[in-house]
């Protein structure tokens, strides 16, 4: 290991080039080899250490989503799914929703893919350099009652305004209590043409006041704001879950 070559590393340590760092050596060796001219290998450092960056931004956004798992648009079924016209999905992948400010909520029965679908669309936004925060309906609540208890109620909800992309996943398996509901109404009040949100939930609009306590004010004054510039998708057909299984010989039928 000669004297330079610890030199350029401590410095890129210094400057926090870890892709420079890591790479420099390979590209000057090529660089001198094909006697490219200095600022062409300069180009070359400059692109290592951008790529590299891009790597560590998007591996650092999709940690800090909370995405439970990695689920993508290729993997979805399109043939399976009723009701999700392919061409409206790709539209929403372009990810211009986010752009615009736009909600997107999914609607359907049990294991139909609306968890997936909100997934797919929010790891592709932390690919493109996003900020997503995905959270269950029941820890979105969970959370503001802690943060209620322990007075960061203002500094919790900074962190559920300040991501482009907010998913809740899951609204309607549990009903909620009157101030649970309140948490609920602030979260989409204070996101509403700031950020957009994509919800999933088992229940069509008309049954969603059931969830909210029963307060059918709250529940209206609530999808106004988040209906007002939206994309509803209703997915149909059985659980992908139960025909895996039929397809396993677990469960009968065709
Ligand atoms: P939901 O949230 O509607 O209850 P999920 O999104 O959790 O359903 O889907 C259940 C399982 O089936 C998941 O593993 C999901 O990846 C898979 N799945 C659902 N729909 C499809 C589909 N159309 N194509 C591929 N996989 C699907
Ligand atoms: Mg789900």
């Amino acid at each position: 290991m000669n004297l330079q070559h610890e030199k350029i590393i401590q410095l890129c340590d210094e400057l926090k080039l870890e892709g420079l760092s890591n790479e420099y050596s390979a590209i000057c060796q090529q660089c001198a080899k094909e006697e490219v001219s200095f600022t062409d290998c300069l180009e070359q450092l400059l692109k290592a250490e951008a790529s590299a960056r891009s790597v560590r931004t998007k591996s650092m956004l999709t940690r800090m989503s909370g995405l439970p798992i990695i689920k993508t648009l290729d993997e979805f079924d399109f043939d399976f799914a009723h009701g999700v016209p392919k061409k409206q999905i790709m539209e929403l992948a372009s990810l211009a929703f986010i752009e615009r400010k736009e909600n997107i909520v999914l609607l359907g029965p049990s294991g139909i893919g609306k968890t997936h679908m909100a997934i797919a669309l929010g790891y592709l936004a932390t690919q493109a350099g996003i900020r997503v925060r995905f959270l269950s309906a029941a820890d979105l609540i969970v959370l503001l009652e802690e943060a209620q208890k322990r007075e960061t109620y203002k500094k919790t909800m900074v962190t559920l305004t300040a991501p482009k992309l907010l998913i809740i996943d899951e609204i309607g398996y549990l009903p909620l209590a009157r101030n649970q509901a309140d948490h609920f109404f602030q979260v989409i009040a204070k996101r509403y043409e700031k950020g957009s949100v994509i919800l999933t939930s088992n229940l069509n609009f008309g049954q969603w006041d059931k969830t909210f306590a029963g307060d059918g004010v709250l529940t209206a004054a609530m999808l106004d704001r988040l209906l007002h510039h939206s994309h509803v998708l209703a997915l149909k057909g059985e659980s992908y879950r139960l025909k895996e299984k039929r397809k396993a010989g677990i469960v009968k039928g065709n």
